[in-house]
Parts: C-alpha cells; structure tokens; sequence
C-alpha cells in the first residue's frame, strides 16, 4: 500500500463520524500523491501523518441567557491545525450545522489556503453551533461574550487571530473584541475583520468576493477574455456572495442569480445590489423578498429546484460546502458554463468538481479562489503591528497582487506536474509544498 493510501485508510478509520472532513482529506491527499510518493523523506519523518492530526482542538460549553431568561447552552470549538508557517489563523462560523467534523475540514483547507497567500499564517478554524437567526442584538452579544470568555485564553495576536466566517460578521466581531479586550486589558490585532475605528482594514469586507472575482479575471485575461457580457450565476446572498457580485457588475459581467437557505431567485435584468444589500445587510431578512420589489425576477422555493439550472458562461458557488453536486454540474456543463469559481469553501462535492474538470471547465478550488479574505485579514494584522492603516487603494491593490499571485502559483504549478489546467492539484501541491518545508526545517513536533 503506497503511503498516501496507508493515511488515507487510517484518517477513514479514525475519523469515520467526520464527512466533510475525509473528503478535504481525500481531495488533497489524491494531489499530493506525485510529491509524497516521489521522495521517501515525507513518509521518514511521517508528515502526512502529522499533518492530518490537528496540533490542538479545544471544545468548550457556551451558556448564555436568552431574552425570555432561559439559560441556553451551545457547543464552540477551535481547532488549531498548524502553525508551522505562522499563528494559526482562520474563521469562526455561527450555524446550527455546525460540528467538530466540519471545523476539522475547514482548519485543515485553511492550512494550504493561507500558505497560497505566500503571507506568514496557519491553518485554524473554530465556530459554534448557535444560530444567530432570529436571535435579537443582546441576545448575540450575551451569546459573543460568552464565547469569548472561554476562548480569549486560547488566542493572541501572536498564536491564534480568528476572524468571521458563516453568521460572523462586523457585529459579532465588534461584540467578541469588545470582550476580549475587557478579560485581557489589552488593545491587540487578535481578531480580524474588526471596524475600522478600532483596528480594521479597509477593504476586508470586500475582500473574499473581490479576491475571487480578480482571479477569475487573471485567469480570463491570460485567455484573452474578460468578465464584459459574461453572464454568472453566485449562490448565496452574505458576505462573499455580495461582493463578488459587486466586483462581477464593475468589470462589466451580469450576475442572474443569488441564493439563501430558502431558494434562489433569477433575475435576467441582472441583480440590484441594492436592494440585496437592503435586505440582507440592513434587514437582516429573506430572499423572497427581492422578487416583491422587482417583478420580473423570480423566486424559487429550496427543494423545487436549483440556482445552477440557470443557464451561465462562469458560476460562483459563495454560500456553503457540498451545494454543487454531480447532477448540478452534469446541467452546468450541458448549458455552456465555461468556469467555476469556488467563493465558498468546499461547495462542489468531489465527484462534481472531477467531473468539472473532465468536461474543461476551469476550475478554482475555494482554497485559492477565496484566499482574498483571510490574505486581507493578514493585513490587517500587519497594519495592526505597525499601528498604522493603509488607503482601500493599497490594500486593494494587494489584494489583487495576492490573487493574481494564487492564479500563477497554480497554474505553474499544475504545468509543472504536466496536468496543465488542473488547479485542483495545482492548489493542493503549491500549498504543501511551503507547508511541508517549514515542517521537515523544524524537526518532528
Ligand atoms: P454569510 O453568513 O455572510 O453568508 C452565507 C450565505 O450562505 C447566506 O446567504 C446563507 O443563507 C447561505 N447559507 C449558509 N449556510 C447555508 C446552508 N446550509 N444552505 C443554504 N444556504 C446557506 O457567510 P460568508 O459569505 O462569509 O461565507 C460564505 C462561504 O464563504 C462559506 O463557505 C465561508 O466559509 C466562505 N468563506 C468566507 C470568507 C469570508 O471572508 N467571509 C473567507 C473565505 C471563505 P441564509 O441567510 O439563509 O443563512
């Protein structure tokens, strides 16, 4: 059994409860193959081993008090993967669906991701199973301060910087840092995605959905195209999902469609991110309510059918793992959609993104296509540090150094492995091999 199928059955054997988290395991495992079994010395030092074993998980109980004083109690993790390149760096998602098998998988992506940025970051994640729908602002902030009392011994601007995710925004930042920084006493960059009078960067809102559509764009331009009068399908309607779509309309592209949790709607005319931003942003409210305000978009319930059944040419999956599967890219491939860029993280099961590929679309894994967020927030630290803040323009611009970075790193990278176009492998290979150094440099720990 070569080594790369040796960890592959011992990380099913160990992790059988865990989906999501033995397919980013399979998925990077199966690129890394040409590198691993290439050269004894990984298997001599037991890397893959290593590297598939978070360096730490921390679970912790959550009690707060809701507004009716019921004492509630939810469930947080941080998982602190590797630092082998840096202190760990990485989100915290708020979902009820969340659970250690799928913070596993997102620390474990964010391992390669944050080495792709070429900045000096590991790999962590955390999050918690509370679910800030519904919930009124004191009832998130009790909730926030209560997470924090628990994780603030955990982190610091020098070990472990987390930063929002799925249901953490700007809000629940501002509450959690508030915390934080009561229990410690100390004004320090320990998140990211702060406000921007106390700490944050411009432009780190923008910078996930930014970041992924300037990649898309390099990879156009090196095919002598452009976004002008590309028609895109995104799914989901937070963060990413509005600022790709942004960033899609300014380089001339149309975005048709945008999903939540409860369906999608199709708008021909293009999306108003106005209203979108109205309703999502400010109300904090559902989807269905755009097709109230434009008549002529329509709204489809979840479950009567999917967003990735509207005809596109580049689709944009931005909202949560798994969302795209093999039926929906067998109807991408047969409508003419010629690109798939991944905003979300892990949104194309595996079987579809391989089929994706055999079809020759172009395929970004979210671990490149979405670096543009947590290469911001790397930034953001590093304004921290200096106690200074830079222009939007700057941090614009290096952002968009970053990505186009990414684009080449991966592509060069899938040509040198002779599997031209597979940014699969490229993005898995590339951000090993930085990873893997820093681990054979620092001895076995
Ligand atoms: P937000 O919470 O701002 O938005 C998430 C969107 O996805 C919402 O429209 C939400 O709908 C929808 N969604 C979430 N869970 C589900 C689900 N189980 N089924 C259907 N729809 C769902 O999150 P972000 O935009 O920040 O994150 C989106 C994705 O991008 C995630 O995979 C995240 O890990 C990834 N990502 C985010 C980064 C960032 O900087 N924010 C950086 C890199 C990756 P509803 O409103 O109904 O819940």
């Amino acid at each position: 059994m070569s080594y790369v199928d040796r960890i592959i059955a011992d990380v099913e054997k160990k992790n059988a409860d865990q989906p999501e988290f033995l397919q980013a395991v399979k998925e990077v495992l199966e690129s890394l193959r040409v590198v691993v079994d290439r050269d004894n010395v990984y298997e001599e030092v037991g890397l893959l081993e290593r590297l598939v074993e978070p360096e730490r998980i921390i679970q912790f109980r959550v009690p707060w008090i809701d507004d009716q004083n019921r004492v509630r109690v939810n469930r947080g993790f941080r998982v602190q993967f590797n630092s082998a390149i840096g202190p760990y760096k990485g989100g915290l998602r708020f979902h009820p669906s969340v659970n250690l098998g799928i913070i596993k998988f997102l620390g474990f992506e964010q391992i390669f991701k944050n080495s792709l940025t070429g900045l000096p970051i590991g790999g962590g994640k955390g999050g918690t199973d509370f679910d800030p729908k519904g919930k009124s602002d004191n009832e998130v902030m009790r909730f926030c301060q209560s997470f924090m009392t628990e994780l603030a011994r955990h982190i610091g601007p020098d070990t472990d910087v987390p930063a929002g995710d799925i249901g953490v925004g700007g809000r629940e930042i501002g509450f959690l840092y508030g915390q934080y920084r009561r229990l410690t006493g100390e004004f320090t960059g320990v998140l990211t995605g702060k406000g921007l009078t106390w700490g944050g960067s411009l432009a780190r809102t923008e910078a996930t959905g930014y970041g992924l559509v300037y990649l898309v764009e390099e990879y156009l331009n090196s095919i002598g195209d452009s976004f002008k009068g590309k028609k895109v399908a995104v799914s989901g309607s937070g963060n990413v999902a509005i600022f790709a779509t942004q960033k899609v309309h300014e380089l001339g592209g149309k975005v048709v469609t945008m999903t939540d949790s409860n369906g999608y709607i199709h708008h021909s005319a293009g999306i108003n991110l106005d209203t979108i931003k109205e309703i999502k942003l400010v109300k904090r409210g559902r989807l269905s309510e755009y097709a109230t305000i434009h008549g002529d978009a329509v709204h489809t319930d979840a479950g009567s059918g999917k967003v990735w059944d509207a005809p596109c040419d580049i689709a944009l999956p931005c909202a949560t793992q798994n969302e795209l599967d093999l039926a929906d890219a067998k109807t991408l491939v047969q409508n003419g959609c010629k690109i798939v860029g991944e905003g979300a993280n892990m949104p194309t099961t595996l079987e579809a993104s391989l089929f994706l590929q055999e079809n020759g679309i172009a395929f970004f894994p979210g671990k490149a296509a979405n670096a543009g967020g947590v290469g911001t927030s790397a930034l953001e630290m590093s304004q921290n540090s200096e106690r200074l803040s830079w222009s939007f323009e700057e941090v614009d611009a290096m952002l968009k150094r970053i990505m186009t970075g990414i684009f080449h790193s991966i592509d060069d990278t899938s040509k040198e492995y002779g599997r031209a176009g597979d940014y699969i492998l490229g993005a898995n290979i590339a951000g090993f091999r930085k990873v893997a150094q820093a681990m054979l440099d620092q001895g076995i720990i």
